[in-house]
C-alpha cells in the first residue's frame, strides 16, 4: 500500500478540513426526516445567518457554489430581462455565460484580468437607466482566478440607489474571509460554497435571499425544479430540505460553524488579512510581482506573476519537493501566474512554510540569495504579528 504523503493544500478550494470536522463527516448517516437531523438544520441555519450577518433566510443546497449562483439567477429573473454582469476574471465570465444561457440580455462591465471593476461604471449605467430596465447586477466579489477583490461596498450603494435592480453576488471566496455585512449593504442574493471559507469538503452551497428578491421571485418565469428556492424556503420552516441533503456534509457544516463562532468574525477576518499581507509583502522581498493590483488584493488568495519563468514547472517543483499544492493560472494566464490559497483552515505555520518553499525554490534557480529569503521571512513575521 502506498504511504499517504503528508501534504498541504494551498489552493483556493477545496481548502483544508480540520480534524474536528473530519470526525463529524465520518459519523454514520441518520435519516434526513428525523428529529435529530432537524436539530442540525436548525443549528446550521442560525449559525449561517450569524456568519452571513443577515436576518434573511440562508438556504443550503446540495451542489457546488455554481448551483447557488445559478439558483439566484433563475429564481429572480425572467427571459429577456436586462442585467449587468461585472466581468474581470474566470468566474465573472461564468456568470455571463449562465445569464446568456437563460436568455437574459447581458450588458457587461469589464476590467482587465488582475484589475478591479470600476464602481463608477456601475454608477453611470445605473443612474442613466431612467426606465428602470435593469433588473439585476451580477457580480463576483472576490475573483478567485486573479486574486482581485471588487469594491462591493461602493457598488452595492449604487445598486441600492437604483431601487429596482437586485444584487446577485458571488461571495464564494469572500464569505468567511472578509467582512460581507449582507443586511447593512442590503445585498439581495449572496451565493457561496462549502469548500472555500467554510472549512468543509465540496458539496454544499449557500444562498441568502432578501425580501426584495422573494418579491422578484413571484414574477420570475425561468424554468427550475431542483433549484426552485421556494421549495427550500418552505421546507426550512420545518428545519428540513425538499430533497435528500448530503447528511454527512451537514454534520461537518454544523461542526465547522461552531468552530467559526468560537473564533469570532473579527478574528477570522483579521487572520485572513494578516495572511494576505504576510504573503504579498514577502513575495515582493523575493523579487516577485503581484498579479492583482495592490489596492485590490483578495484576502483569500494571492496571485503571483512569474515574469521570466514558467509558473507550471515552479508549482510542480514546490509540490514534489515540499508537498505544498498551489494553483496555476487559468486560460491565457496558464504558465504566467501561480496562486496561493490562504482561505479557511490555514494557520501562520502554513504561511511561513509556503513563503520558505517559494524562497528556496527560487534560490535553487539562482533567482534570489540567502539575504532575500531572510528578509522575506522577517517581513512575513512582521505582518503575521499584527
Ligand atoms: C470556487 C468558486 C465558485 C464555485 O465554483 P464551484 O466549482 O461550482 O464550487 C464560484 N465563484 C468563485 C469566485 C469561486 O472561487
Amino acid at each position: 500500500m502506498a504511504i499517504q504523503k503528508k501534504f498541504s493544500l494551498m489552493i483556493p478550494g477545496p481548502t483544508p478540513v480540520p480534524e474536528r470536522v473530519l470526525e463529524a463527516l465520518g459519523r454514520h448517516p441518520i435519516g434526513h426526516r428525523s428529529k435529530d437531523f432537524q436539530n442540525i438544520v436548525k443549528s446550521t441555519t442560525e449559525n449561517l445567518q450569524w456568519l452571513h450577518q443577515t436576518k434573511n433566510e440562508v438556504l443550503t443546497i446540495t451542489g457546488s457554489g455554481t448551483a447557488a449562483m445559478e439558483a439566484g439567477i433563475i429564481n429572480t429573473l425572467s427571459k429577456g430581462d436586462k442585467v449587468i454582469c461585472g466581468e474581470n476574471g474566470k468566474f465573472g465570465q461564468r456568470w455571463v455565460k449562465v445569464a446568456e444561457e437563460f436568455g437574459l440580455e447581458v450588458v457587461q462591465i469589464n476590467a482587465e484580468w488582475g484589475k478591479a471593476l470600476d464602481p463608477e461604471k456601475f454608477k453611470n449605467i445605473l443612474e442613466n437607466d431612467f426606465n428602470k430596465d435593469i433588473k439585476a447586477v451580477i457580480l463576483t466579489h472576490s475573483e478567485t482566478s486573479t486574486g482581485v477583490i471588487n469594491d462591493l461596498k461602493t457598488i452595492s450603494q449604487y445598486i441600492r440607489n437604483h431601487k429596482k435592480a437586485l444584487s446577485i453576488i458571488d461571495c464564494v471566496t469572500s464569505i468567511g474571509a472578509f467582512n460581507v455585512p449582507i443586511d447593512e449593504w442590503e445585498l439581495d442574493i449572496v451565493a457561496s460554497g462549502s469548500q472555500k471559507g467554510y472549512m468543509i469538503p465540496p458539496g454544499l452551497s449557500f444562498i441568502s435571499v432578501s425580501e426584495k428578491a422573494w418579491k422578484a421571485n413571484e414574477l420570475s418565469n425561468l424554468p427550475k425544479f431542483y433549484l426552485d428556492l421556494k421549495s427550500y424556503k418552505k421546507s426550512l420552516l420545518n428545519n428540513s430540505n425538499p430533497f435528500t441533503p448530503s447528511v454527512n456534509l451537514m454534520f461537518a457544516l454544523d461542526e465547522a460553524l461552531k468552530m467559526m463562532r468560537e473564533e469570532g468574525l473579527k478574528n477570522i477576518f483579521q487572520k485572513h488579512e494578516r495572511h494576505k499581507r504576510a504573503i504579498s509583502e514577502a513575495a515582493k522581498k523575493l523579487n516577485l510581482k503581484l498579479f492583482a493590483s495592490e489596492k485590490s488584493l483578495s484576502p483569500s488568495i494571492t496571485s503571483i506573476e512569474t515574469q521570466n519563468f514558467d509558473a507550471e514547472s515552479f508549482r510542480k517543483n514546490i509540490n514534489d519537493k515540499y508537498g505544498i499544492q498551489l494553483a496555476g493560472g487559468q486560460d491565457h494566464l496558464k504558465g504566467k501566474i501561480f496562486r496561493v490559497g490562504h482561505l479557511g483552515y490555514i494557520n501562520d505555520r502554513d504561511i511561513i512554510s509556503v513563503i520558505s518553499a517559494i524562497g528556496l525554490t527560487l534560490y535553487e534557480r539562482n533567482m534570489v540569495n540567502e539575504n532575500d529569503i531572510g528578509q522575506a521571512l522577517i517581513e512575513a513575521k512582521k505582518h503575521l504579528e499584527g
